[in-house]
């Protein structure tokens, strides 16, 4: 059993996104977290977690997007995270390495969810690229420490910071492929089995690229995970989906 802890289901062709998760299932794949990256898409998230048993809906307005996270939005965002069935606030937090220009907006859209998250007792799906101490030391400071570190891609020091702070660690296909190093492959080798989680971060844009990305591929990421644990791809699948329940309650 497999779980992929965070993809994008919005924006598929209709029919292609149930063939996808049929594909998933039949490679084991029990349970996909379906995360949200603007209010359009978290609200589609929501829709299909209704339409597709194995998938739970994470909602959240990604740095990437970041818009003004007051008044209306602010409301329809914690309507959202009220439904029933929402499992976490994601995909959240600050990227200042791609948007420098946007990041003290990424920062009060980013304070906003992380209060929100705490005030509905869901935990965090967070994307951090660049300004990491100051995002350690805040969510330190807001007792926000339930949640995931999402795609990583660092180091064994990296690594103990989110662990520290009691994160998961999300570890997708792409900490393999896109500039792998055996300091990399260490920083894998060094975060305890509880504490990983296994994720592919698809969506139609990567399904549709050269990786062909698609939740099934999650045990491909179990495969790489388990030759650097020395264990069994089974046993990394097993241990991660069980993180991903008692992380989300479930
Ligand atoms: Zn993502």
């Amino acid at each position: 059993m497999y779980c992929d802890s965070h993809c994008h289901l919005d924006g598929y062709e209709e029919g292609q996104l149930a063939a996808l998760l049929e594909n998933a299932r039949n490679k084991g794949v029990e349970l996909v977290v379906g995360v949200g990256t603007t209010l359009e898409a978290s609200e589609i998230a929501t829709d299909l977690s209704r339409r597709f048993p194995n998938v739970v809906p994470a909602v959240g307005v990604h740095p990437w997007w970041a818009i003004p996270l007051e008044g209306e939005a602010l409301a329809t965002l914690k309507r959202l995270a009220g439904l029933k069935g929402v499992v976490a606030i994601g995909e959240v937090g600050i990227d200042s390495e791609r948007y420098p220009d946007t990041v003290d907006l990424q920062w009060q859209s980013f304070r906003q969810e992380v209060a929100l998250a705490k005030e509905m007792g869901l935990p965090l799906l967070l994307h951090c690229k660049g300004d990491r101490p100051r995002v350690l030391e805040y969510l330190r400071s807001q007792g926000a420490t339930r949640g995931v570190f999402h795609g990583f891609t660092g180091d064994s020091i990296e690594a103990s910071e989110w662990l520290d702070l009691g994160l998961y660690i999300g570890i997708g296909l792409r900490a393999f492929t896109r500039d792998p190093s055996p300091v990399r492959e260490q920083a894998i080798a060094s975060i305890p089995l509880d504490r990983i989680l296994l994720e592919t971060d698809s969506s139609p844009r990567s399904y549709a690229s050269e990786e062909a990305m698609e939740p099934a591929r999650v045990v491909d990421v179990a495969q790489k995970v388990a030759r650097l644990h020395g264990v069994s791809a089974e046993e990394v699948g097993r241990r991660t989906t069980a993180n991903v329940r008692a992380m989300l309650g479930m």
